[in-house]
């Protein structure tokens, strides 16, 4: 079974300085719809790992957090794509859980929903943190220069190497740079019919 966590905002819509708060503020980035119908097309299920401390510091609900998802898979069905499961995190900061990333708590549930270990399970978003609890949790990791990587669009090129390890001295060894969501999904199609 081929299984993709993605993050969610900046990842496959705008991210907000602030919160995401209510299914108005939930806007798809460009192409990211598509990008998930050609990757489930490509036979990867998705599945959406994400912070969302806005829950536990009080400044949006469960039923506001129900109808952005609501409204996310609406639009993703519109496109073809299909997201089976969002593992968030309520927490906030203070509250010190297992599952805030970089914390991996959300992958380890992950892999135990499907039952499976996570060394196949690319792990790709665009913040940092997303990448680090992927690395932690054994996934390939994937940092996506959009939402909060999106100053280091353009420098994901050859040779580029020394440099964002500067920029990225926290960036968990082995992780490839996109500059989206839909340049990933050409690189993970493009693997596959490499090998398969
Ligand atoms: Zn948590």
């Amino acid at each position: 079974m081929k299984l993709l966590i993605l993050d969610r905002d900046g990842t496959i819509n705008r991210s907000r300085d602030d919160y995401v708060a209510s299914p108005d503020e939930w806007e798809a980035l460009p192409g990211a719809l598509e990008a998930v119908a050609r990757i489930n097309q490509g036979g990867w299920r998705v599945v959406l790992a994400t912070n969302q401390s806005g829950i536990g510091r009080g400044l949006f609900d469960m039923a506001s957090l129900n109808a952005i998802h609501a409204k996310m898979h609406r639009q993703l069905a519109a496109a073809g794509a299909r997201v089976e499961a969002v593992f968030f995190c309520p927490h906030a900061p203070e509250d010190g859980c297992h599952c805030r990333k970089p914390e991996p708590g959300l992958f380890e549930q992950i892999g135990v929903r499907f039952g499976m270990t996570l060394a196949n399970v690319p792990a790709a978003g665009n913040a940092l943190r997303h990448v680090q609890a992927g690395a932690a949790a054994g996934c390939p990791t994937h940092l996506l220069l959009t939402g909060k990587s999106e100053h280091l669009r353009g420098r994901a090129g050859p040779g580029a190497d020394a440099e964002l390890a500067m920029l990225l001295p926290h960036l968990p060894s082995g992780t490839r740079l996109h500059e989206d969501l839909p340049a990933f999904a050409d690189w993970l199609l493009a693997q596959d019919t490499a090998t398969s």
